[in-house]
C-alpha cells in the first residue's frame, strides 16, 4: 500500500477529504505516494501560520539563520544518493542529471550559509556631523511559492534557501508532480531546525486548485512576495495580480533557446552539445534548446553528423538503466502537446528528419534499452529540417524531446533569427571566431549565454532568468537573488537633539570668487 502524505501546516501534518496519487515517470503502475488536495481554507491557514512564523524567524539573527541553511546543505549531503534515487522515480530524470540537481541544492546552502554572517547594509555619510545614515536589507515576510516539475528539488532551493536566509516565512506549492520530492525537501528543512510555521508546504493542482487559491492569499493580503517557476501564461496571471497589490513577483517562466553553430565551429563539440541541449530530461527543461540555428556552408554536415548522434540517443527507463540521455515523459500533459507538435510541423511544412511519435513495442527506435515502453510515456527524440522564423515549430516551447533545425548564412542572420522568438531566456553559440562570440554575446536578446558550451546547465552562484516572455527580470542564485527576498530600508539616526533638515539647514562650502587661470600666469 503506498503511503499517505499530509500538508506540512506548522509543523504538523494535515490531511485533506480530497487525495492524488503521484506515481513513477517511468511506470505510472507504481505509485510513490498519495497527497492531499488542499482546499482554499488550508491555504489560507498555512498562509496565516507563516506570519506568525514570520514575527519570529525573522527576528532571529542572520548568522544563526546561516548556520540553519548550513544544517540543510549537511542534511542533503548525507541524503544525496536517496534523494536523487526519488528525483529519478517520481519524475524521470536520470540519476546522473538527479545527482547534479541534489548538488544544486548542496551549493545553494553553501553560498548562502554564509551570507547569515554577511548579509550587508551600508553606512552612507550624512550632511549633517551629528547624523548618521544607513541601510538594512529587512525580510520582505510571507512568500507564496509555486513550482514545476522538471527540476523540484534544485529551482524551489533557489528560492526557499535566500527567502529563509533573508527571514522571510514561506508557503510552497510544488508541482503535484513532484510532491514526494517536496515532501522530503520539507521533511529536511525541519531536520535543520527551522521552526515550525516557517515553511509550510500545501499540495494539490495548479488551476483551480491548490495554485489558485495560493495566488489569491495575494488580493486577500496574507503574502507580502511571490515566486513562481513555470510556464509563461500562468506566470501572466500571477504578474496581474501581483500588480495590483503592488508585490513585485519573481517569474522564471518557458523558453525557446537558440543554440547557433557557426562554419568554423569545432563540428563534434557542436553535435554533443545541441545534443545535450534539445535531448537532456527528454527536452523537458526551461533550458531545453529549440532551434539550432546552423551557418549555410556547414548546414548539411552538421544535420548529418547530428542526426547519426541523434539515431544512437540511449532511452529507457532511467531507474533501471543508468547511461540513457533521457528518460520518459514527466506527465501525459507533456506528452500529449509533444505529439501534437507532429501536427503543427506538418502544418508548418518543416521536414520531419527524425522521429515517429510515442515509443511502443513495434515503434522501437535503435537505442531504446529499456524494457516496457507502454509502462509510461517515452517518445521518439524528433529533429525537424528547414524550419524559419514565424513558423509555429519556430516559435512555440515545446516540452519534449524536439529540435529544429534551421539554416542561415553568416553571424548576422544567426543572430537576426536567434532574437526572432517571443522568449529570451538561454542561448548558446560555437565558433571559434572571437568577434562572432563576441556580437553574439553582445546582441543576443537572453538573460544566459554560453559560448562554446550547452544551453542547458546552471552554477548556484551566477544569476539565472531571462528576458521578454521567458521572465519579468528577476533573477535567481547567487547574491543578485537577495533583491528578491529583502527590501532596502533606510535609516537617519540623528543625536543632535534639534531639528535640523536635509538641503535646508545644511552647511553647503560657500564659493570663494572664480579663478580666472588664464589671468594667473
Ligand atoms: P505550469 O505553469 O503549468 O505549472 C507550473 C506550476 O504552476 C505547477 O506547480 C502547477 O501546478 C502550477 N499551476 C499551473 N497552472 C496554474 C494556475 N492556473 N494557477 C496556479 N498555479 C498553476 O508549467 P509546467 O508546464 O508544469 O512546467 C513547464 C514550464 O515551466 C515550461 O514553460 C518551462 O520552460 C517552465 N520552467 C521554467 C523554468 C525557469 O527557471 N525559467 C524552470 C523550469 C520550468
Amino acid at each position: 500500500m503506498p503511503h499517505t502524505f499530509g500538508h506540512l501546516i506548522a509543523g504538523k501534518e494535515v490531511a485533506s477529504a480530497t487525495t492524488f496519487e503521484s506515481r513513477n515517470a517511468s511506470d505510472l503502475a507504481d505509485v510513490v505516494g498519495v497527497f492531499p488536495e488542499a482546499t482554499r481554507e488550508q491555504v489560507r491557514e498555512a498562509c496565516i501560520v507563516a506570519r506568525e512564523a514570520f514575527k519570529i524567524w525573522s527576528k532571529t539573527p542572520a548568522p544563526i539563520r546561516g548556520e540553519v541553511i548550513g544544517r540543510l546543505g549537511d542534511a542533503f549531503v548525507r541524503e544525496k544518493d536517496a534523494l536523487a534515487r526519488l528525483v529519478t522515480r517520481e519524475m524521470g530524470k536520470t540519476f546522473k542529471e538527479a545527482r547534479g540537481s541534489v548538488q544544486e541544492v548542496i551549493d545553494t546552502c553553501r553560498f548562502f550559509q554564509s551570507e547569515g554572517r554577511r548579509l550587508y547594509g551600508q553606512t552612507v555619510p550624512s550632511e549633517f556631523s551629528n547624523k548618521e545614515l544607513s541601510t538594512y536589507r529587512r525580510p520582505l515576510g510571507v512568500v507564496g511559492m509555486i513550482t514545476a516539475s522538471n527540476f523540484p528539488l534544485a529551482v524551489p532551493s533557489w528560492k526557499i534557501v535566500p527567502a529563509l536566509l533573508a527571514g522571510n516565512a514561506i508557503v510552497w506549492k510544488p508541482s503535484s508532480d513532484a510532491s514526494a520530492v517536496a515532501y522530503a525537501f520539507g521533511k529536511l528543512i525541519e531536520e535543520a531546525g527551522v521552526p515550525a510555521g516557517v515553511v509550510n508546504i500545501v499540495f494539490g493542482g495548479g488551476r483551480g486548485a491548490a495554485g489558485s487559491f495560493l495566488i489569491d492569499m495575494m488580493d486577500e493580503g496574507l503574502l507580502n512576495k511571490f515566486a513562481f517557476t513555470g510556464s509563461t501564461a500562468v506566470g501572466r496571471v500571477i504578474g496581474e495580480v501581483a500588480g495590483r497589490n503592488l508585490l513585485h513577483p519573481t517569474l522564471e517562466l518557458g523558453g525557446k533557446n537558440p543554440l547557433v553553430v557557426m562554419r568554423d565551429a569545432d563540428l563534434d563539440n557542436a553535435v554533443q552539445g545541441a545534443l545535450f541541449s534539445a535531448f537532456a530530461t527528454g527536452g523537458q527543461r526551461c533550458t531545453s534548446a529549440g532551434n539550432v540555428i546552423v551557418d549555410a556552408p556547414i548546414y548539411d554536415e552538421f544535420a548529418k553528423r547530428f542526426l547519426a548522434a541523434v539515431a544512437e540517443i540511449r532511452i529507457g527507463d532511467p531507474n533501471q538503466v543508468t547511461d540513457v540521455l533521457y528518460g520518459p515523459f514527466i506527465n501525459e500533459r507533456f506528452f500529449e502537446d509533444w505529439v501534437a507538435h507532429y501536427d503543427v510541423g506538418v502544418a508548418d511544412g518543416a521536414t520531419l528528419l527524425h522521429g515517429r511519435k510515442r515509443i511502443t513495442p513495434d515503434n522501437l527506435p535503435l537505442g531504446w534499452v529499456g524494457t516496457d515502453p507502454e509502462a509510461a510515456y517515452y517518445g521518439w527524440p524528433t529533429v525537424w529540417g528547414d524550419v524559419r522564423p514565424g513558423m509555429k515549430l519556430f516559435q512555440n516551447e515545446v516540452f519534449g524531446p524536439t529540435i529544429n533545425l534551421v539554416r542561415v548564412d553568416g553571424i548576422d542572420e544567426a543572430i537576426d533569427v536567434a532574437n526572432a522568438v517571443d522568449y529570451g531566456l538561454s542561448s548558446a553559440i560555437y565558433t571559434m571566431n572571437r568577434d562572432w562570440a563576441f556580437q553574439f554575446k553582445d546582441r543576443i536578446e537572453a538573460g544566459m549565454t554560453s559560448i562554446n558550451n550547452t544551453t542547458v546547465g546552471a552554477e548556484a552562484h551566477l544569476p539565472f532568468g531571462g528576458v521578454k516572455g521567458s521572465g519579468n527580470g528577476t533573477r535567481e542564485s547567487g547574491i543578485w537573488v537577495l533583491e528578491s527576498y529583502t527590501y532596502w530600508h533606510a535609516v537617519n539616526d540623528d543625536v543632535s537633539g534639534k531639528l535640523q533638515l536635509a538641503q535646508m539647514d545644511t552647511a553647503y562650502a560657500e564659493p570663494k570668487g572664480a579663478v580666472d587661470v588664464a589671468s594667473l600666469v
